[in-house]
């Protein structure tokens, strides 16, 4: 599926072929695909954008992943911080009270009401790293203009269930496509993929601490990686007063309350409806994060 934008001229064939690689279900499984070639040409490159704070296990698969594909996997971070989302958070809430880049959640101490900030990180750590580095394979400098004769195609990893997620990229010069759109495939239908083949599994992928997850992801990383969750409840702790306001509190977890005080079994036996747990990244993200 294309979207035209603008008058940038999407003929012939693009200058290089990228797949957007996240590591996680969809992206991997369209990486895979990719490699048997069920989507026509292989992809030039994967591009991995690291936050620096995904789950050991995204890690271990993308090693995995890497010994796989028959295209080059490059890792690319935000070349303006310090190469974790964790440690630039922290290093701002020290320096000064004001903006931070995740979108935790905050409660108001008087009226009691509970908002979510903006988000600015999957732009600052996976997208403009990913197309920086794809000006560099172009040949390009940073800020050197893109020849209008040039363009180059991005393949995102977003499924039917989350297709609200599909978005035309902002530099005219990408033209961003959904190989499993255009196959019909849901989540499931991703994993379904994987039954019979000799591959890895993978899991989801997205910031340990990151404030979209459900309750499901924040109880199987408290059970399955304690360590894990310890250091997200340690940023929790410490962005609660990070806020210019001090009737502000912030907080990673939706219910605006502690990350160390949630018992998540419980919670999760007392679901009722299903959009207790809507995963706020099928709102949120543009294809970039949890895929
Ligand atoms: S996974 Fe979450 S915290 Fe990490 S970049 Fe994406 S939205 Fe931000």
């Amino acid at each position: 599926m294309v979207m035209a934008k603008g008058n940038w001229d999407y003929s012939g064939e693009p200058k290089l072929r990228i797949l957007s690689l996240g590591a996680g279900v969809q992206s991997s499984t369209m990486a895979l695909m990719a490699n048997e070639g069920a989507f026509g040409p292989l992809p030039d490159y994967a591009i991995f954008a690291d936050t620096g704070w995904e789950p050991k296990k995204v890690y271990e698969h993308l090693d995995w992943l890497k010994g796989q594909l028959k295209y080059p996997v490059l890792i690319c971070k935000n070349h303006l911080k310090s190469g974790s989302i964790k440690q630039d958070m922290i290093d701002e809430v020290k320096k000064e009270k004001g903006f931070l880049h995740i979108p935790f959640f905050a409660r108001n101490t008087k009226t009691n009401k509970i908002g979510i900030g903006p988000r600015q990180c999957t732009r600052n750590y996976k997208i403009t790293p990913i197309n920086r580095r794809i000006r560099h394979l172009v040949g390009l400098k940073d800020r050197q203009r893109f020849p209008r004769d040039i363009w180059v195609e991005v393949w995102v990893g977003i499924s039917t269930d989350e297709a609200m997620r599909m978005k035309p990229s902002r530099e005219k010069w990408v033209k961003n496509i959904w190989p499993l759109i255009d196959k019909k495939m849901s989540r499931q239908a991703c994993l379904d993929w994987y039954e019979g083949k000799n591959y890895r599994r993978p899991a989801k992928s997205s910031c340990v601490g990151c404030p979209y997850h459900d309750n499901t992801l924040w109880n199987e990383i408290k059970v399955d990686t304690p360590e894990e969750f310890e250091e997200a409840c340690q940023l929790d702790d410490m962005i609660r007063d990070s806020a210019r306001n001090p009737d502000i509190k912030r907080y990673l977890h939706r219910k605006g309350v502690p990350l160390r005080s949630i018992d998540f079994e419980e919670l999760l036996k007392k679901k009722k409806k299903p959009e207790d747990q809507l995963d706020l990244f099928n709102n949120e993200c543009e294809g970039m994060c949890g895929v």
